[in-house]
């Protein structure tokens, strides 16, 4: 494809980050949009929020991690507009998520709700396909185009995308928003009673669900949490038997909402020269807050709030010392959906959920069943027998970017951060290439802006883009 007249613009990716890069163009008559993407019409959903198989008793059971006006108000707005629509999809689902948030809406905060994602997603193509329509009614072409891109090369004022299939695009300006590395790799996790992560192996893992082995899953974050909303579709609660193996060994903390909404407002003072320094105010800061009654999700949407309005760099005078921050911040600060989290708890009382603590480092199979081996934090090691293994472990050293951003990060177009380990991008998200943009949940620096919160959250990520587009590229 070539360049026709009219400034050309490229957006990569179909999630929210690339959602976020299209509400803030700036096109006119003449111009061209193309969104490439394996699945560019469903621009908005990407990997999160991806709509669920029909007729699988699965479909609707992942639930966002936050009430729903903390991902976005609009989208709570969304949710009490369209709550007939809700209703008839989630009546008769097993879990039974209308009666868990029926306390909720009795009280009248269908926004605190844990709304299933899809429904996000459901929300966030209707937006950007109203958007959409409004740049066609403004003489922009807007051109879907089904595909993975490899490599952008500069080649004078245009730059040009090749695309997995060979093809080339040839374009003015580049918004990259690929998403995140994948899950690391655990050998044997993809083996006849282990899956190497939970989308996309939903079936597989449900055979085994339905003949009532166990599911060991591995890790203790957002994906353990959707497999065992997997399990609870298909099986009475008192009919399951899962483990869950995590560094830590611990349930996550429930992200609660109350009415009124309140957010804690840390206060830290200034010149720390270390991390250990300023991570001592901080976790003083949560116990404060913890010991006033705060609840995890005030706390967390606090810490939010004031790091998008005061960066770390007001606080710790080392920036080198600041990028040690995010990662110990990303654990304290961890949270998860109400409602599964509340089940686990009472399943793990019963016996019928169990929390292992330590890291999984290798899975054998036998004719029936599979043995993980788990090492502690001291290094000593322990073998458990079970009936099938789900690696929902998230990134980590040897997860891998999609090839785009593992071609950029080789031709030094981005750059990876050694001490937080993630993707460092220039000021207002520039990459060393012209006119191409970068942002995805794995940058941890901007600039010379460390993140202190991970970026892994709807609102940050679209807060970053508006930012960047108020700096011209
Ligand atoms: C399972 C899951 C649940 C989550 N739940 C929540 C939640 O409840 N609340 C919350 O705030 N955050 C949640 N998150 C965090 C989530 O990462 C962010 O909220 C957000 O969805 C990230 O959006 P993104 O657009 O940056 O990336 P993605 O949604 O990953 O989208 C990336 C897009 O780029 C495409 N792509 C990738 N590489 C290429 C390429 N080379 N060429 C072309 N296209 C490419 C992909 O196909 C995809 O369309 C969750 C994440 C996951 C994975």
């Amino acid at each position: 494809m070539t360049a026709q007249g009219g400034h050309i613009h490229l957006i990569i990716g179909a999630g929210i980050t690339a959602a976020a890069f299209l509400d803030r163009l700036h096109l006119t008559a003449g111009d061209t949009l193309i969104v490439l993407a394996p699945d560019p019409l469903s621009l908005g959903r990407g990997a999160a929020y991806a709509a669920g198989q029909p007729g699988t008793p699965w479909r609707y059971s992942y639930l966002l991690n936050s009430p729903a006006d903390d991902i976005d108000p609009a989208f709570a707005e969304w949710l009490v507009q369209n709550w007939d629509y809700v209703t008839e999809r989630m009546a008769d689902r097993t879990p039974n998520w209308l009666a868990a948030a029926q306390s909720l809406v009795e009280a009248g905060d269908v926004y605190g709700v844990n709304a299933p994602r899809e429904f996000y997603g459901d929300f966030m193509v209707e937006q950007t396909q109203e958007r959409i329509a409004g740049l066609r009614a403004q003489g922009v072409s807007v051109l879907p185009k089904v595909g993975i891109a490899t490599t952008i090369a500069s080649d004078g004022d245009d730059l040009v995308v090749t695309l997995q299939s060979g093809e080339t695009l040839d374009v003015h300006s580049v918004d990259v928003a690929p998403g995140g590395p994948s899950n690391l790799r655990i050998h044997g996790d993809d083996g006849p009673y282990s899956a190497p992560a939970l989308f996309g192996y939903e079936e597989r893992i449900a055979e085994h669900i339905q003949n009532g082995a166990e599911i060991f899953c591995i890790g203790g974050n957002a994906a353990m949490l959707d497999t065992l909303r997997l399990c609870q579709s298909y099986l009475p609660n008192d009919a399951l038997r899962f483990v869950a193996c995590a560094p830590d060994g611990e349930v996550p903390p429930p992200l609660i909402p109350r009415l009124p909404r309140k957010l804690t407002r840390p206060t830290f003072s200034t010149g720390h020269e270390t991390a250990e320094s300023f991570l001592t105010e901080a976790a003083a800061a949560i116990a404060k807050a913890k010991s006033e009654g705060d609840e995890m999700r005030e706390i967390r949407a606090g810490f939010r709030a004031f790091f998008l309005e005061h960066p770390l760099s007001e606080f710790v005078t080392n920036p080198e010392e600041a990028k040690r921050i995010p990662a110990t911040f990303r654990f304290w600060l961890r949270g998860g959906t109400r409602d599964t989290i509340l089940d686990m708890r009472t399943l793990v009382a019963k016996g019928q959920v169990q929390m292992m603590t330590g890291s999984v480092t290798n899975i054998r199979h036998s004719a029936t069943s599979a043995l993980v081996e788990i090492q502690d934090s001291t290094g000593g090691k322990t073998e458990h027998s079970t009936g099938f293994v789900v690696n929902c472990a998230g990134a980590g050293p040897g997860s891998e970017f999609d090839p785009l951003t593992t071609n950029m990060l080789a031709n030094g177009h981005l750059h990876r951060c050694p001490i937080s380990k993630g993707l460092k991008v220039g000021t207002a998200l520039k990459t060393a290439l012209p006119n191409v943009r970068f942002l995805s949940p794995a940058v941890t620096v901007i600039g010379d802006e460390v993140m202190a919160m991970p970026l892994y959250d709807a609102h940050m990520l679209r807060t970053y883009v508006e930012r960047s587009s108020c700096v011209s590229l």
